[in-house]
């Protein structure tokens, strides 16, 4: 038999484990097979999300999924995504993760931001840890690398994926099989404001890999008929330091304070719910509706009594401090006496127990009625100095938007199944509403290793 070639456009998670897990199954069944990873980023920023990722992994175990982990998903999406989908995930990701082991990766439970949120696991070492195991598995396995090369058009030969189109350098490489994890269209600014308006081109990217993610992938999916998936108005996105220029600098501590605009304003309840409950709409509020969209996270120092309350904290640069409100907006720029209103009209709500404070959990601490708008949990008055404020922006991660994929990471046309074109990753929909937690990168890996082992039973 000829030797076969695989094509994996998109040098992240899901493209490394397509590739790694593609060579080893055409090992397992004696098939001579080359497989090329091309990605249009140089070779020292590929990598995408995946690079920058601290890759919490919404497990029990690496042996196990939390219980109701499927059913909560497809409630969460409003019954909106692909059931058998996300129970795929479930039933391969104990699979995956010791895959993941045998390839070096070890597993260990993090501690969350203060909250206590869904049952995770995470990559034990340094963020880029996991990145850097697939990618040093896939040199040993033999996988090639090209890089500077972009997606450009996909070919299609009697309803069978024939190769792709690349660019700049036009040229056209011929596959057996073509597996696409290029991630979102979170890089593309014409593409954000087509599909989140006005004002989302300038979103800023929460780290570098980010911003090389420019939808290629899926527009040429579309293009060669794949049917869309996923909330095409759906990204996430969260709050980060405006003073910060590091990867992902968030600051996760404003449902213990309150959040002002710059007129010193508050304008949503910032005890809604747990912080990965709200950061997606607060950050999105904040960036498409408030002016220099741009908010303020004010606290006193009662932040110091949680216990390491720097777990929330990303920026490296410190928040500003001042021993009174009227000052503190004198650092911010903002007027002094509408801020010194805002907290003592908040203060003065704050009549519940303090002692009830418990930052793991929504503690029911609510201001009293007709605070507006009303901090449903953590209402403890600012009353302490110092006081600290953080400037907040919003930053994206990825869009929900995407090609429709089965549960085989096969991607699906009009008419059912492209015949070997598959895809993992960011760059398929099944997102619906906000993001399910810590599920992004396992749904990369998960179906990333689908793809390579089922592309290998298409050549
Ligand atoms: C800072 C940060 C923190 C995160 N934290 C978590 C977390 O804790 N838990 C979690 O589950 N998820 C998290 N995520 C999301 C998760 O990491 C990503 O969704 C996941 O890594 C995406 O993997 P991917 O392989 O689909 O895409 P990516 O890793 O983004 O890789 C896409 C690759 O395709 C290349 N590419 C793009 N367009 C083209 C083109 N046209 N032609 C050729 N190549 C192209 C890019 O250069 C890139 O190398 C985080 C993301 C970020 C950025």
């Amino acid at each position: 038999m000829a030797q076969r070639k695989i094509i994996v456009v998109g040098h992240g998670a899901a493209g490394l484990c397509a590739a790694l897990s593609a060579v080893e199954a055409a090992r397992e069944r004696g098939i001579d097979i080359h497989v090329t990873i091309v990605d249009r980023a140089p070779e020292a920023a590929c990598g995408g999300g995946s690079r920058w990722s601290p890759s919490n992994i919404r497990m029990l175990s690496p042996d196990a999924m939390e219980p109701g982990f499927v059913d909560g998903i497809v409630t969460q999406s409003g019954g909106r995504t692909d059931r058998a989908y996300f129970e795929r995930l479930a039933a391969e990701a104990p699979a995956t993760a010791r895959w993941l082991q045998s390839k070096g990766v070890e597993f260990h439970t993090p501690p969350y931001y203060l909250a206590r949120g869904p049952a995770r696991i995470q990559p034990l070492g340094a963020i880029g840890v996991l990145f850097d195991a697939l990618w040093r598995s896939a040199k040993a396995a033999g996988v090639e690398f090209v890089y500077g090369c972009e997606l450009r058009r996909l070919v299609i030969d009697a309803g069978q994926i024939a190769g792709v189109e690349i660019g700049p350098v036009p040229a056209v490489l011929r596959a057996d099989a073509v597996i696409l994890a290029s991630g979102g269209f979170e890089g593309n600014a014409g593409m954000l404001r087509q599909h989140f308006g006005p004002g989302a081109e300038s979103l800023r990217p929460i780290s570098p890999g980010t911003a090389l993610n420019d939808g290629g992938g899926i527009r040429a999916a579309l293009e060669a008929g794949a049917r869309r998936s996923g909330d095409w108005n759906g990204m996430h996105i969260e709050p980060v330091d405006a003073r910060s220029q590091g990867s992902a600098p968030v600051v996760l501590v404003y449902p213990y304070g309150i959040v002002v605009d710059r007129n010193g304003r508050r304008f949503f309840d910032e005890g809604a719910g747990l912080v990965h409950e709200t950061w997606e709409k607060f950050a999105r509020d904040l960036h498409f509706s408030l002016p220099g969209r741009t908010a303020y996270a004010i606290l006193d120092a009662a932040l110091f009594d949680i216990p390491e309350y720097g777990r929330a904290i990303r920026s490296e640069i410190p928040p500003m401090r001042a021993e009174s409100i009227p000052e503190l907006a004198a650092q911010l720029g903002i007027p002094a006496t509408a801020l010194a209103e805002t907290v003592s009209a908040y203060n003065a709500a704050c009549t519940g127990d303090a002692s009830r404070f418990d930052e793991t959990r929504k503690d029911g601490l609510a201001s009293a009625p007709g605070l507006s708008p009303p901090k449903s949990n953590w209402a403890r008055p600012l009353a302490r100095a110092p006081f600290l404020a953080w400037p907040l922006v919003g930053a994206i991660a990825y869009t929900f938007g995407g090609i429709a994929t089965d549960a085989d990471a096969r991607v699906l046309g009009g008419d059912g199944p492209i015949r070997g074109l598959y895809a993992a990753g960011e760059i398929t929909g099944h997102f619906h509403g906000t993001a399910p937690n810590a599920v992004a990168m396992l749904r990369a890996l998960v179906f990333g290793r689908i793809a390579g082992r089922n592309a290998i039973q298409s050549v």
